[in-house]
């Protein structure tokens, strides 16, 4: 739409390419407004083009990359997504920070005091864990969610926690500020489009093997169904090296900053899998372009119930919280 476009003119092309038969999104941007005409290709998509004699619009405009609203044309600025309070995607370096799993009331306390002193916006900790084995911990579930939540409330820290089974949606939901897609659903399409019938702010991760086209395809499924809060978390992929547990790919960060108006957040733990490659990692991640970053810290790693090798001690998370501070400067960026 042109800049001085009112809700009028907005309305009146909404209903127009809903006659059309296509889905109007309206994403209000700083300088002016997008309506994105989403629906299967039929043919007559040349309709659309019609659209431009309506008051009020510039243009129209076909986004030719396979994801059309993770698209960064639709919002050049960037988009802005609010957690509780905390801001992801603007000039601040957003830290989310705790534990691999939820295993009690003392460790996710501790590591919620150790994470805030240290300057973390966010408290993470997973109560539905994806074990690789079925006799693994599987996570404290529904009594770790609660921990999580009142943890988050004492130290004024939002919380994220992962989701994996769209069942658990409503009870994940009133627990946690954040809803974390984990890699291992990354293209869980049936998962991804009932979190998009939600407003919550979701964070997906990227699958070990999909490609970035498949990972913004996969965000693209959670816009489609009218949930524009999404951010992306880089979190390593599988390739011939296995001297670290995945290969974290940083091309990954600027490239999606210039696919997809999406925050990119990156998570340096699963990336290497070895806590002290963790804090390097980190400020190659923010000196690319990051976002924010996703890192697990444990009171106490060695007796971890999960990803013990990869978690901080509170001492080495604060280290990283000092050392990133003149990086994220150096960058434009605040912590
Ligand atoms: C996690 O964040 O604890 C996790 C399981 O990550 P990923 O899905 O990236 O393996
Ligand atoms: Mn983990």
């Amino acid at each position: 739409m042109k800049s001085h476009a009112n809700e009028d003119d907005i309305e009146a092309v909404v209903r127009k390419v809903e006659q059309l038969d296509y889905h109007a999104h309206i994403i209000r941007g700083i300088e002016r407004t997008v309506v994105a005409c989403v629906g299967e290709e039929r043919g007559e998509s040349h309709q659309l083009q019609h659209l431009e004699s309506l008051s009020g619009v510039e243009r129209v405009m076909p986004v030719v990359r396979a994801f059309k609203l993770a698209s960064r044309e639709v919002r050049p600025e960037g988009s802005r997504i609010d957690v509780g309070g905390v801001t992801i995607g603007g000039k601040q370096i957003t830290v989310m920070a705790g534990p691999c799993a939820i295993e009690s009331a003392e460790q996710i306390e501790n590591a919620a005091v150790a994470v805030k002193r240290a300057g973390a916006h966010m408290l993470r900790g997973g109560a539905f864990k994806p074990r690789t084995s079925p006799y693994a911990f599987q996570g404290m579930e529904n009594a770790g969610l609660e921990l999580l939540e009142q943890a988050g409330r004492r130290h004024k820290l939002p919380v994220v926690t992962e989701i994996m089974d769209p069942h658990d949606i409503d009870e994940v939901i009133e627990h946690a500020d954040m809803l974390q897609v984990g890699a291992r659903n990354a293209q869980n399409f049936s998962l991804l489009r009932r979190l998009g019938k939600t407003k919550k702010p979701i964070l997906l991760k990227r699958g070990m093997s999909t490609r970035i086209e498949e990972f913004l395809m996969a965000a693209e499924y959670i816009l489609s169904e009218g949930n524009p809060n999404v951010v992306l978390c880089e979190r390593g992929i599988r390739t011939f090296e296995t001297a670290t547990r995945n290969t974290l790919d940083l091309n990954a960060v600027p490239l999606m900053k210039e696919w997809t108006h999406l925050p990119v957040v990156v998570d340096p733990s699963h990336g290497t899998g070895i806590w002290s490659l963790v804090t390097p990692m980190a400020l190659a991640a923010v000196a690319a372009g990051a976002d924010g970053l996703l890192i697990e810290v444990h009171p106490n790693p060695s007796a971890a119930l999960s990803d013990g090798p990869q978690q901080l001690k509170p001492s080495r998370f604060a280290d990283l919280m000092a050392i990133l501070k003149p990086v994220a400067e150096a960058v434009g960026r605040t912590l």
